[in-house]
């Protein structure tokens, strides 16, 4: 089990990159701004990624918001318990793993065998 002191520090980094994301979506996309209208970043941190996906908001950057969906299923895997762990193989994911790449969902070998299975388009 993670110290929840690490577990907060995560989280704090975790909100910081989907705000970033968020406004980084509002500075490039005039239809993004609209969907938010004038909410504050507070709220954004509760606008979802699936919300954001179902509009289809086609300009906006896929990888982001691809990272923004894994920041929110880390977020909730923070709630549930299960933050650092691994969602494949349940194994533990090292901290400096987790303080690399903070919405980390796999631990490496199982991130490794992803990589490996989409090189050979499975
Ligand atoms: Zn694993």
């Amino acid at each position: 089990m993670l110290e929840k002191e690490f577990i907060d520090e995560m989280e704090e980094k975790l909100l910081e990159i989907k705000e970033n994301i968020i406004k980084q979506f509002m500075a490039e996309d005039e239809d993004f701004k609209q969907l938010v209208g004038d909410m504050s970043i507070k709220d954004l941190a509760d606008v979802a990624a699936d919300d954001i996906g179902k509009r289809q908001l086609e300009a906006l950057n896929q990888h982001e918001v691809k990272t923004l969906r894994l920041v929110e299923s880390a977020i909730s895997r923070i709630h549930n318990q299960k933050y650092g762990t691994c969602l494949s193989c349940g194994a533990k994911i090292p901290k400096e793993r987790l303080n690399a790449i903070p919405y980390a969902l796999l631990c490496i070998s199982c991130k490794n065998g992803e990589e490996k299975n989409r090189r050979q388009g499975i």
